[in-house]
């Protein structure tokens, strides 16, 4: 037999990994290790074939547990009637969007896709996925929505009928649309809720804001506003070891597109046949493992982290954005080694941190100093006059 060349050992790549996650500040992911899937089912093909409500007639399925996910989201996200509400869990984030954009335009054949130009590029690929014809509206400087400018968007649209893709905290700058104020507006300017479908894209902070003290609500993921779906993603927040995601969406949408398939003795109502049933097991042992309490506790330290190396960030003279209620900081890129080091995700001569509950207050320190001693080099003092918000 013919060795193929191998690109990497595994001992390099546990090695590789290991260091990159104990330096990780860019990206929006829980990295605190937690033991989620056993061993024992890690080793099984679990796959939750068909629809989460109606189960299959494959037997090596977790859909109860998936059942269970999906209701501890409905509760934290103010879903009076459970019953009047369909989730399920899916490959990303990512997914959740573009699945919710699917319901909306089987609702609405002919609606145009409002969006802010801080929303995440998903919402996009999806409107061109699904072909739905959509504009982009102006975002404020924090990266929130201007709730002006969708106005003049929904003035333009009168009489006809309208998707709105609002963020829970955006993907550059952490800032959360004024969900209760896009409401009003819509209602205002006559557009009926036979008329529109809201969609919450709350990837990150729709497993943050609910924990938040004090978050207004206004800006919080909750089913007591007039919204239809509201879509997280799994790794980032809550933690689980692979990417996945959860969406939820009143129910009568899905019921609208369900087909029954006989053979599987399911409802087609997921974009994915197959769906990964380890996926749901490391949601539901860290979202019942946690509760609610633990994850208070990880947003309340979160959050005081975060405030914390803004105000030592601030305090030496960097521009630095903190959103309010927010885990994403937004600074002048450094020197290329600290944006390699720290895997930094940069762009326009900015680059972001994002406090989860792995990063600790020692890696804090350790990026602090770093950044700092390269500020005092008077390198960055050139890029001070960037637009960001203090
Ligand atoms: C990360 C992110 C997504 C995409 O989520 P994935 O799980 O990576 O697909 C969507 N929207 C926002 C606001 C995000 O930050």
């Amino acid at each position: 037999m013919r060795m193929i060349e191998a690109f990497e050992t595994y001992e390099t790549t546990v090695c590789r990994i290991q260091t990159a996650r104990s330096n990780h500040l860019g990206y929006p992911y829980n990295l605190t290790e937690r033991s989620s899937v056993p061993a024992l089912l890690g080793n099984w093909l679990i796959n939750n074939l068909g629809d989460p409500f109606s189960g299959s007639h494959f037997g090596s399925e977790v859909c109860g547990l998936e059942r269970d996910v999906v209701s501890w989201l409905m509760k934290l996200w103010d879903c009076d009637r459970t019953e009047d509400y369909w989730g399920s869990v899916g490959a990303s984030g990512t997914e959740g969007n573009l699945w919710a954009l699917y319901l909306a335009r089987e609702a609405l054949p002919d609606a145009t896709l409002l969006y802010s130009d801080d929303a995440h590029y998903s919402i996009a690929k999806s409107a061109r996925i699904l072909r739905i014809k959509s504009r982009r509206v102006d975002s404020h400087p924090d990266g929130s929505i201007d709730l002006g400018a969708l106005r003049v968007a929904l003035h333009d649209l009168q009489g006809q009928t309208v998707i709105v893709a609002l963020t829970c905290g955006t993907t550059i700058k952490g800032a959360h649309d004024d969900i209760a104020g896009a409401i009003l507006a819509l209602d205002q300017i006559g557009f009926a809720s036979s008329r529109r479908f809201i969609h919450i894209d709350g990837a990150l902070n729709a497993m943050v804001l609910p924990f938040a003290d004090g978050a207004p609500r206004s800006i919080r993921p909750s089913f007591r506003l007039a919204i239809d779906s509201i879509s997280t993603s799994g790794h980032k927040m809550i933690g689980t070891p692979m990417p996945c995601g959860v969406l939820v969406a009143r129910r009568r949408y899905v019921d609208r597109v369900a087909q029954s398939i006989s053979y599987l003795r399911s409802n087609d109502t997921t974009l994915m046949g197959s769906r990964n049933g380890h996926a749901v097991l490391a949601l539901w042992s860290n979202l019942f493992g946690r509760g609610v309490d633990g994850f208070a506790a990880d947003v309340a330290g979160c959050l005081h982290r975060a405030q914390r190396l803004a105000r030592a960030l601030d305090y030496e003279g960097v521009p630095v954005l903190l959103n309010p209620y927010s885990l994403t900081l937004v600074f002048p890129e450094p020197a290329d080694d600290l944006v390699r080091k720290y895997q930094l995700a940069s762009y326009d001569g900015r680059s972001h941190a994002i406090v989860m509950p792995s990063v600790t207050a020692e890696l804090i320190d350790q990026f602090q100093a770093d950044y700092l001693a390269w500020w005092s080099t008077g390198k960055g003092r050139a890029q001070s006059s960037l637009a960001i918000v203090a």
